[in-house]
């Protein structure tokens, strides 16, 4: 939603009711990532009018701090960064285990400089993991190639656990790079720019689904 169109934001949530399965929301603070996005009363807004899930997207430091009140709005998956936890010093398997006692499916990010092996203790405390395929903090940056690797070599790891966490994809995801993500192990596709800025949205969106 970091790519709608903030002073219509009701027709952009109607666009996501009616073709998309979820809304992801990039909470950014200004200190784990430089950039500022929005937050509870825009969320809330949302919640209000949104038939999909909410999908809250952490890029914050301490966000364990904020967990309770993302669930209270209505988040059906919460994630946050495995970067940010270990600079706070908290530790990312009681956070994962404070998202999934709000009765919120708990998820874990990293950026594309963390190699995905940091994920493997995680895990099991995880209900799914998220790989960025670009630098959190802005929308519309490029699709880092090595993404298609990370994503298999997580997907691995996961079927070697025995586990079934779906792995979810964000940053420059479009109807371009989905196919090869989706051969790769991904099943959450979160795309923000190549839908709101598509001359035609909904084809954009039935385009990735089709891959
Ligand atoms: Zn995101």
């Amino acid at each position: 939603m970091l790519s709608a169109d903030f002073l219509h934001l009701e027709q952009d949530v109607e666009l996501v009711n009616r073709h998309a399965d979820l809304f992801h929301l990039d909470i950014m603070d200004g200190t784990f990532v430089p950039n500022i996005s929005f937050g509870f009363p825009v969320v809330e807004a949302i919640a209000r009018m949104a038939r999909k899930p909410l999908d809250v997207h952490l890029m914050i430091v301490h966000p364990e701090k904020y967990v309770a009140r993302f669930a209270a709005c209505g988040a059906a998956m919460i994630s946050f960064h495995l970067e940010a936890a270990l600079q706070d010093g908290t530790r990312p398997d009681e956070i994962l285990q404070q998202i999934r006692s709000c009765g919120t499916k708990a998820g874990l990010v990293i950026n594309p400089d963390i190699p995905v092996e940091r994920l493997y203790p995680y895990l099991k405390a995880a209900d799914f993991v998220l790989l960025m395929s670009v630098f959190a903090g802005f929308g519309g940056q490029r699709f880092i190639e090595t993404t298609y690797d990370r994503v298999r070599t997580l997907k691995e790891e996961i079927q070697r656990q025995g586990l079934t966490c779906p792995i979810e994809v964000d940053g420059g995801v479009s109807s371009a790079n989905a196919g090869a993500l989706a051969a790769a192990g991904a099943e959450i596709f979160v795309a923000g720019s190549s839908v709101f800025k598509a001359a035609d949205p909904v084809a954009e969106i039935e385009a990735i689904r089709s891959k």
